[in-house]
């Protein structure tokens, strides 16, 4: 195998897979500093036109390891879906809310091969992430709970053996590694194809999706940027997909919107869609992530965005036990905390799929009638145009501690307002939290002594701790403390952390709540470090005692 990447000293995680989740997992875990083998069988990144958006979860992971900027500038911002019936009418206008609730909007038109590149070049900034290309798995073996040994082979053939602690299956819907372990796919494949076309020099100007739901033949058009268009076309039972790699077949379809050369014609493919979840996700130190572990349906744009969900829980999870500092119970909890989130997820594409796709005349117009009936009651108008049907995450159980929240914050991701700090700048929430773990402080009355953080497992955790003021108040840093403090700008915090004055959140490094603490932290540091299978270290020896017989150690 050629070693023109850097060679890495400790094991290294290895992740299976140069795809959207595989690279996004490298780049979360590369931030973190932590020792990193990639392996992707092609010899670059995927051309293959398929995701077309991301939405605020994954663009919040992005700013999460330095990759905002580089996502923003392949997206069209915040843009919506309109659905249009049967008879060509509009039907529903999905916006979005208004104010965004995690601080990025939550519709983003991209191209997935543009993303990928940025992805790559990402990994560049780290010299402990070894990015091997033309690389395939070709045998997995647990050996034990904390063990597997992975065989790669490279484009001449050569093979390597690495030992992992580790091992992340980012490797697609034809996982490998999933083959290896012997686990199943549970769910069903939809039976009508798709023809999916991505064009260039495209005139659609619109800032929405638009999903044609007219049962002689559903379609979908995606304006992106720099006049990139994306047409998805439901193929009828009588049309051999086959028919649909000529470009005169894809003219005709294309005819009522555009004229096509083949210049413009930037990638066209048919596609099957699946509706699959892998029975287990984890076997010992061997996870599945991202398509490998969940295939969906793209009606509501969420298979991309579900595998980089999966990257964002795993990341500081896998971080925290290679390091030493948790027990490997903490990746147990991976799988509970993503699979229900997952499979709500999948549920909601195929419903979509079923109820706007309908190729059933009867079925559309029942449909249209009630949904047009429907959005004249505010809240089905605020639950269909604010996208409310997308599922949103709350952990119950996992690496939360649920029992300390009566309100239901613990589990769910912190909001990301902008807030207004001591020297009169304004910042994005995450940005004063910065990258690890966290505590905010709800209103905590000025008097307040710092918090104490001197036992297990608060010097493992190592939070960044933030006082959070409540109302239209002027924050004051007390720098002697290390606390930092922040008000709340526009109301937001105050109505959704009003219930928690004088108590202390927990916020997990990917922005989820994991506790709701009193502020004598004392009394919850066992149920903390239970929770997040934070290891005991013996303590330090105490340094010698300087007496006037000399030093001594007791
Ligand atoms: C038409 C269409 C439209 C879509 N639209 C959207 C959308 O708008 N929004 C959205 O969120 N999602 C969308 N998706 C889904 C999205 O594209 C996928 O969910 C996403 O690409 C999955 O990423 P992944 O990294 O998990 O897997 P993949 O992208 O499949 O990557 C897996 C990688 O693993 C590599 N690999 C496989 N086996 C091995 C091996 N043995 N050794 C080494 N490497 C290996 C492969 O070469 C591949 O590069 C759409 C999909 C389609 C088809």
């Amino acid at each position: 195998m050629s070693h023109t990447d850097t060679q890495l000293d400790a094991p290294p995680v290895v992740i299976i897979g140069g795809g959207p989740t595989g690279m996004t997992l490298a780049n979360l875990l590369g931030f973190a500093g932590i020792p990193v083998l990639l392996a992707e069988r092609n010899a670059s990144t995927s051309d293959l036109p398929r995701a077309v958006s991301f939405d605020d979860e994954s663009l919040r992971t992005f700013q999460s390891c330095g990759l905002e900027d580089a996502a923003y500038e392949l997206i069209v911002q915040g843009t919506g879906t309109k659905y249009f019936g049967a008879n060509g009418r509009e039907l529903a206008y999905q916006r979005g809310p208004v104010q965004p609730p995690l601080g990025h909007p939550v519709k983003n038109p991209f191209s997935q091969p543009e993303f990928e590149r940025m992805l790559r070049a990402g990994l560049d900034r780290f010299p402990h992430v070894a990015t091997h290309f033309s690389t395939e798995l070709i045998g997995l073996r647990v050996e034990d709970d904390r063990t597997a040994r992975v065989t790669l082979r490279d484009a001449q053939g050569e093979l390597r053996e690495v030992v992992a602690n580790v091992v992340v299956g980012c490797d697609g819907g034809r996982s490998f590694v999933r083959e290896q372990l012997d686990i199943r796919m549970i769910g069903a494949s939809l039976a009508d194809p798709w023809l999916v076309v991505d064009t260039l020099e495209d005139d659609h100007n619109e800032r929405y999706a638009m999903h044609h739901c007219d049962p002689h033949r559903p379609f979908v058009i995606v304006p992106g940027r720099g006049g990139r268009c994306r047409y998805e076309f439901r193929l009828l039972p009588d049309e051999n997909p086959r028919d649909f790699t000529a470009l005169e077949s894809i003219s005709r379809l294309l005819a009522p919107f555009r004229t096509i050369t083949p210049e413009q014609l930037e990638r066209c493919t048919v596609y099957t869609f699946h509706a699959l979840i892998a029975e287990r996700w984890q076997q010992g130190p061997v996870m599945l992530a991202g398509d490998a572990a969940h295939m969906m349906p793209p009606f509501a744009g969420q298979g991309l965005n579900s595998g980089i969900r999966d990257a964002g829980n795993l990341a500081w999870k896998i971080a925290l036990v290679s390091e030493g500092h948790a027990d490997a119970r903490l990746l147990s909890s991976y799988e509970p905390e993503r699979r229900p989130h997952a499979e709500a997820t999948v549920a909601l594409s195929v419903r979509l799929g079923t109820v706007m796709m309908s190729r059933s005349p009867t079925f559309a117009r029942v449909r249209d009638t009630l949904v047009r009936a429907g959005l004249h009651l505010p809240a089905v108008h605020r639950y269909v145009t604010e996208g409310r049907f997308k599922p949103t995450a709350r952990y119950r159980t996992g690496a939360v501690l649920p029992g300390t929240d009566a309100d239901g914050l613990v589990g769910s991701p912190l909001a990301q307002p902008l807030v207004l700090l001591a020297d009169g700048a304004q910042r994005r929430l995450d940005d004063v939290l910065g990258t690890g773990f966290s505590l905010l402080r709800v209103d905590a009355p000025p008097s307040s002594p710092p918090l104490r953080l001197d036992r297990h497992p608060w010097p493992t955790l190592d939070p960044s701790v933030i006082n959070v003021l409540l109302g239209d108040l002027a924050p004051r840093d007390h720098p002697a403390s290390g606390e930092t403090t922040v008000a709340d700008i526009d109301g937001s915090l105050t109505q959704r952390l009003g219930p928690y004055r004088g108590r202390v959140l927990l916020v997990r490094p990917d922005h989820f709540v994991a506790a709701v603490l009193p502020e004598d932290l004392a009394s919850c540091t066992d149920a903390v470090a239970g929770a997040l299978a934070i290891v005991a270290r013996s303590p330090a020896p105490a340094p010698p005692v300087l007496t006037s017989e000399g030093p001594s150690s007791d």
